[in-house]
């Protein structure tokens, strides 16, 4: 079981950075995630409740997915 992106994670902001964002469970900078739970911290509790839920810390096949449709002749 899979997902493309793992964005709903709770988000804390940055003091001092209106613009900067990150996981307020691990503390790992939203643009590091990059929307893969494998960005999260192996100790942080959002993924590990998705890896205990059958969520797999690997994202390779969803990125191939979208790549395919670069191709223009
Ligand atoms: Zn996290």
């Amino acid at each position: 079981m899979k997902k493309l992106f793992y964005i709903d994670y709770p988000q804390e902001r940055f003091e001092g950075h209106s613009h900067r964002y990150r996981c307020a469970l691990c503390k790992e900078e939203t643009t590091k995630i990059n929307g893969a739970l494998e960005g999260h911290l192996p100790s942080c509790s959002y993924r590990i409740a998705l890896e205990k839920a059958g969520f797999e810390p690997e994202h390779a096949e969803a990125h191939q997915a979208m790549n395919t449709s670069d191709e223009v002749d």
